[in-house]
């Protein structure tokens, strides 16, 4: 049966585009010139599907998936695709789920050379055929890339992805490596720097600090942390060796159905090449700084702390950060702003006795609270009522908008626009949207400072604060109630001047 035949039944097809794992975006761009022209000669509508990752199991296609519960729905008259296996690879359970989606809805599969009817005796067996030579060619795939990978790495060539900072891959200046790992010399003083440092005992985030006031960036071009330090002074790697096999399967979350589950490899059966490269420490550096880590890591960590009435409430006017306490048996303080930047710069804002914040706080709010009473009126409330109508109003265009865009969508599905005339409308459509969206979030925040309900259950809020702050002097409870009306109180404190601005609710 040739398409010729079976021509005048077929008018919506949907065209597959996925790449195998040897191929690449060029190939796929190949793919889609020739099924767009299969579309052309046999005049086709089409729409197409293009699905970016290689996965074999359905689940991690969005593409096939869409397109599989479409066909069920009988939306196409058929599917195309360069080859039959592109629908899936995947085990028994998947093939036989691609198969029923097309055999329901009597959906036929085109290729470039034949087109298959599985409701048909014969093309069923052709499909169930090709079906079985996929899954032999997968699992042949699957074991070659491992295998690469192994024996890759028990020649001492580098299968472990970006070298650590100081190598690089293979070539620097007129070094060699074949598959492996030369140093960059203008990094190396950098890395023995680090390692110095280290080994003085100075704390990984210090040295992080320095390495970042010099400008210098890590190989991905972030600033460096306490935690990239870290890794990079324990990396075995730098004494030369290539360690690999240390886990095992995929720890990835949407893993493979019969993906193996992922593990940690004992230390006996790693794959530990020495000699691979030019080493950067020695043995006895790397002993002394894993005993360093080690110290540093087992100091007991403080006992938790108790909380006041204003834990977490207290922000840095400077920097933002959230202030913390000191707490001794007789006074409380609020510390000195603890942030440092990745520089090394501490933000500098000063600590405080927590009773003389507080003073200042509830002064501020009676003033806030005052004012208040005085400036509820009822122009408020008309206020209010002018921009509910305003809100609801938006919203009502808001899902005329995304109506239309759905409307944009399905009709390009279903062939009246082109690609390009698609893609103008539903821009169009977004962008609007979008507007829509961030002038309603901006009228709800208006509505809210003005709307006379919210103002009076404030008021009532504010006064059963101001009747109890002083009475309650369980912590734990005074801290709920300045949660009742306020965010936060920003605090700055600089020479002797203290500036305290609340954030109220
Ligand atoms: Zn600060």
């Amino acid at each position: 049966m040739d398409i010729e035949s079976k021509k005048f039944i077929i008018r919506y097809v949907a065209i597959y585009i996925r790449k195998s794992r040897a191929e690449n975006m060029e190939d796929l761009e190949k793919h889609r010139m020739v099924l767009i022209d299969l579309c052309k000669r046999n005049n086709f509508k089409y729409v197409e599907y293009l699905e970016v990752g290689t996965s074999d199991s359905i689940d991690m296609r969005p593409k096939i998936c869409k397109l599989l519960n479409e066909v069920e729905e009988g939306v196409y008259d058929a599917v195309c695709v360069v080859e039959y296996d592109r629908l899936g690879r995947g085990d028994l359970g998947e093939q036989d789920r691609i198969k029923k989606a097309f055999q329901k809805s009597n959906t036929f599969i085109i290729t470039p050379d034949k087109i298959f009817d599985l409701n048909d005796d014969v093309d069923d067996t052709y499909a169930d055929f090709k079906g079985f030579f996929a899954r032999q060619e997968y699992k042949m795939i699957t074991k070659r890339l491992r295998q690469g990978k192994k024996i890759g790495a028990r020649r001492g060539q580098w299968t472990n992805g970006i070298p650590p900072f100081p190598y690089v891959y293979q070539t620097y200046k007129n070094k060699v490596n074949k598959k492996g790992l030369v140093v960059d010399d203008d990094k190396l003083s950098i890395y023995r720097d680090m390692l110095e440092q280290a080994l003085k005992g100075i704390d990984p985030k210090k040295i992080a600090e320095n390495i970042n006031q010099r400008g210098i960036l890590t190989i991905k071009g972030n600033y460096w942390s306490n935690v990239t330090i870290q890794r990079l002074l324990v990396d075995e790697t730098h004494l030369g060796k290539i360690i690999s096999n240390k886990t095992q399967g995929d720890a990835h979350k949407n893993k493979r159905p019969n993906a193996k589950p992922y593990k940690i490899i004992p230390q006996c059966d790693w794959v530990i090449v020495e000699n691979c490269h030019e080493p950067v420490k020695t043995q006895e550096e790397h002993d002394r700084i894993l005993t360093l880590i080690h110290q540093r890591n087992s100091v007991p960590v403080a006992g938790r702390k108790q909380k006041h009435a204003l834990t977490g409430l207290i922000k840095c006017a400077k920097c933002g950060h959230n202030l913390t306490f000191n707490m001794t048996e007789e006074k409380v303080f609020v510390k000195p702003c603890w942030f440092i930047d990745a520089f090394g710069k501490k933000c500098g804002n000063k600590g405080i006795s927590v009773d003389i914040l507080e003073k200042f706080s509830i002064d501020e709010i009676k003033k806030y609270n005052d004012n208040y009473l005085i400036s509820f009126d009822s122009e408020d409330a008309e206020k209010a009522e002018i921009m509910q109508e305003l809100i609801l109003e938006k919203e009502i265009t808001l899902q005329k908008h995304k109506r239309a865009l759905e409307l944009v969508n399905d009709a390009y599905e279903l062939g009246d626009y082109t690609r390009h005339e698609w893609l103008l409308r539903k821009e169009k459509w977004q962008k609007s949207i979008e507007q829509l969206k961030s002038e309603i979030y901006e009228l709800k925040r208006q509505y809210r400072s003005t709307d006379k309900i919210t103002k009076e259950e404030r008021q009532k809020k504010l006064s059963a604060f101001l009747d109890s702050i002083t009475a309650v002097t369980e912590n734990a409870q005074r801290n709920d109630l300045y949660r009742t009306i306020i965010n936060g109180i920003i605090y700055l404190r600089e020479r002797d001047t203290i500036e305290i601005k609340i954030d109220f609710k």
